[in-house]
């Protein structure tokens, strides 16, 4: 068997086009939905990933600030920031990108933006709302796994979904989204006894581990749909995920790539997130 590709780079372009008409219709109406990039320090990824996120702000029309500090600011300075952007009225979403150098505790950082506006979905108020069921916002990753599975139609009521990977921002949070949709969920993570023996039973595996060749065919039930978090950089220096694509595919249902799998889907939730979060205006 060949699986089937969840496409992430197209479903992205088809939700920024709904993003991009939703933001259009809040405009004609006033309102401008804005996104506010803070930056500490010169990490070569985040400085990326934050150009990436302004840029799509530009293309789905949104107007974004990103804010560059250098990696000596002060916890104080950057709280005294995320007060002013709590009470500027054009910043819907702020999101402090990770992460911050280490004399800033990055927890106190996320629970000092206001949770109506925490579009990255890490506040403590976001998380409880998730874990009860609540409205807030999601976080990105997770949430855009969801929607690819929701891309293909797949129904999780009476499915058996492995999360292999318990972070915070990934793994939790995508255990919880599927278990809210009727999914029977196991989380596995570095302390767990026989991971072949968890996956094989999935028929949704979510990989959020950060290390090559966690998932290899002879762990997948055939037909299996396979969703790839990780991120890593293969011998040659090229991106690839958790999962043994080129084996996997040959057994699973579906599978998301890396790269172009849930990786533009992280930015196009946060799009949505920040859109939203100006829609609760009206
Ligand atoms: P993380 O905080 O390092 O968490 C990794 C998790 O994997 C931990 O829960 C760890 O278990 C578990 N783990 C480690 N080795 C394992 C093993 N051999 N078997 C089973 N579980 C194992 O990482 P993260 O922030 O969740 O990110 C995970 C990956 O997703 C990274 O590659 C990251 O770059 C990527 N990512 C991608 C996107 C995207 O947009 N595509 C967004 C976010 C993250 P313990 O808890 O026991 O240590």
């Amino acid at each position: 068997m060949t699986a089937k590709i969840i496409d992430g780079n197209a479903l992205s372009r088809l939700l920024r086009a709904e993003v991009t008409a939703r933001v259009t219709a809040l405009k004609a109406r006033g309102i401008t939905p804005g996104l506010a990039v803070v930056l500490v320090g010169d990490n070569a990824a985040s400085q990326v990933y934050v150009r990436n996120k302004v840029k799509a702000c530009e293309d789905t029309g949104m107007h974004s600030v990103l804010e560059r500090w250098p990696a000596t600011m002060t916890e104080e300075a950057l709280l005294e920031r995320v007060a002013a952007l709590n009470n500027d009225a054009g910043i819907h979403g702020i999101l402090v990108q990770l992460p911050l150098p280490a004399h800033i505790d990055a927890q106190k950082v996320i629970e000092a933006i206001s949770p109506a506006k925490d579009v990255d979905g890490f506040h403590i108020a976001s998380a409880g709302a998730l874990m009860t069921g609540m409205p807030g916002f999601w976080p990105c990753t997770p949430y855009g796994c969801m929607k690819m599975l929701e891309s293909i139609g797949y129904e999780l009521k009476g499915k058996h979904a492995v999360v292999i990977g318990r972070s915070n921002i990934v793994g939790k949070p995508m255990a919880l989204m599927l278990l809210q949709q009727n999914a029977t969920v196991t989380i596995c993570h570095s302390g767990t006894a026989n991971l072949k023996a968890m996956t094989l039973q999935a028929d949704v595996v979510v990989a959020a581990v950060g290390k090559r060749n966690v998932l290899t065919a002879d762990m997948v039930k055939p037909g299996a749909v396979v969703i790839d978090v990780g991120m890593n950089r293969n011998d040659e220096g090229k991106l690839c995920g958790d999962v043994d694509f080129d084996g996997v595919k040959e057994v699973a249902g579906w599978i998301t790539p890396v790269p172009g799998g849930v990786g533009p889907m992280t930015i196009t939730m946060l799009m949505v997130n920040t859109l939203e979060s100006a829609e609760r205006l009206l």
